[in-house]
């Protein structure tokens, strides 16, 4: 599996972007940046989006994208796949005729553009040759991270989170995992905050990171808020934690 970083911060500044994440070319992990990173002929390939929440960070990518895509002839639908919650989020506040055209109103005679699907947690389903578990996360909205599988492999992706046991309970159960990507938005003095706002610290994550009982899995850091990424790129390499990546936009991991 290759996994190619469009965006991995939690907002953006300059040139750091939001989060997405390109499996294998078709199928999005959030949408927080595409149509500034991929190719047309790119966005017309993606198949599948995966949604983790709504949080402006995980989803602006979409309008534009929606946009690119009008038009175009024998354009393939993309299927957006998100808990209930979210796709519900979505039709109200984003694609609502007003923030944004109706997707279905806008997609012409071939048919819907967007198909939305929603999901359950802890339920898997198969996109694209990959098989995906929604796993509930611990944020200020309904938000779940995924468990990836394809063949013999599989990786975590953790969604926005603060403390929470079910991710890394499906982690440590998980026998094909190879790598964990875990949200880390700000540093260890700013906890209280991280708290309020339900995210990660260094400190947290070293905490969180060690219910899976892998010390040795690879672990990649993202979510980083952008203006605080010096300070938390020194507390990330003070973790001790092994195998640990902070990830960096345009960045291609193999899983
Ligand atoms: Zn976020
Ligand atoms: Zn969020």
């Amino acid at each position: 599996m290759e996994v190619r970083v469009l965006g991995c911060h939690g907002a953006e500044l300059l040139q750091k972007r939001s989060c997405s994440f390109l499996i294998n070319q078709t199928v999005l992990l959030d949408a927080g940046s595409i149509s500034t990173v991929l190719s047309l002929p790119e966005q017309q390939g993606l198949r599948a989006i995966l949604l983790s929440h709504v949080h402006s960070d995980h989803i602006k990518g979409l309008p534009s994208l929606l946009e690119n895509l009008v038009g175009e002839k024998d354009q393939h639908p993309i299927t957006i796949f998100g808990i209930e919650e979210v796709i519900t989020s979505l039709n109200a506040h984003l694609f609502n005729d007003e923030i944004w055209p109706d997707h279905l109103k806008i997609s012409g005679p071939q048919g819907p553009l967007f198909q939305m699907r929603t999901i359950l947690p802890n339920t898997p389903f198969s996109v694209e040759g990959l098989e995906i578990t929604p796993i509930l996360s611990n944020h200020t909205v309904p938000c779940t991270g995924f468990m990836i599988r394809e063949t013999d492999r599989a990786f975590l992706y953790s969604g926005d989170t603060c403390e929470t046991e079910q991710l890394w309970k499906s982690a440590a159960a998980e026998p094909k995992l190879k790598a964990a990507f875990i949200e880390v938005s700000f540093p260890n003095a700013m906890k209280e905050i991280a708290r309020q706002s339900k995210h990660l610290t260094p400190d947290l994550l070293v905490q969180e990171f060690k219910k899976i009982g892998k010390p040795n899995l690879p672990l990649y850091a993202y979510h980083m808020k952008p203006r605080y990424l010096d300070t938390l790129r020194t507390e990330l390499n003070e973790t001790g934690i092994r195998h640990l990546t902070i990830l960096e936009d345009d960045m291609r991991i193999q899983i």
